[in-house]
């Protein structure tokens, strides 16, 4: 766990949050402040930073990250109405938690 991380606390419980699925390698919670009637974010345990930071042993993460981000597109029900997954990666690309996490927001009414 890395001090001061605002997303290390919440994995750890020191902080509550509103977690909808959690299993040995990662979190899922809504976000605080959404952005979309569904605005979720697919955190792993492992503190990294960014995208940026990522090495060849994070691989098997990252590809969980995204195959959670789908189950949880479904039983969110905006699998078929459409979603979007993104990484802010570093203060320029609008990143402000320094703890590696996916964004998936959808449920727009069309
Ligand atoms: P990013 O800009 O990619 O770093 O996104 C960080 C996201 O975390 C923002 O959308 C915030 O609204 C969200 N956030 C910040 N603090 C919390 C919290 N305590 N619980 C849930 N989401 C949070
Ligand atoms: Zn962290």
């Amino acid at each position: 766990m890395e001090k001061d991380c605002i997303f290390c606390k919440i994995i750890d419980k020191e902080l509550p949050s509103d977690f909808i699925y959690e299993n040995d390698r990662l979190v899922v919670f809504r976000d605080i402040n959404p952005h979309a009637p569904v605005h979720i974010l697919i955190v792993p345990k492992k503190h990294i930073r960014s995208i940026n930071d990522l090495t060849e042993e994070d691989n098997e993460i990252v590809s969980e990250l995204i195959s959670v981000a789908k189950d949880m597109a479904k039983q969110e029900s905006v699998s078929e109405s459409g979603y979007k997954l993104f990484f802010n990666v570093e203060r320029g690309g609008g990143q402000v938690i320094f703890h590696l996490h996916l964004h998936l927001i959808g449920g727009w009414k069309r």
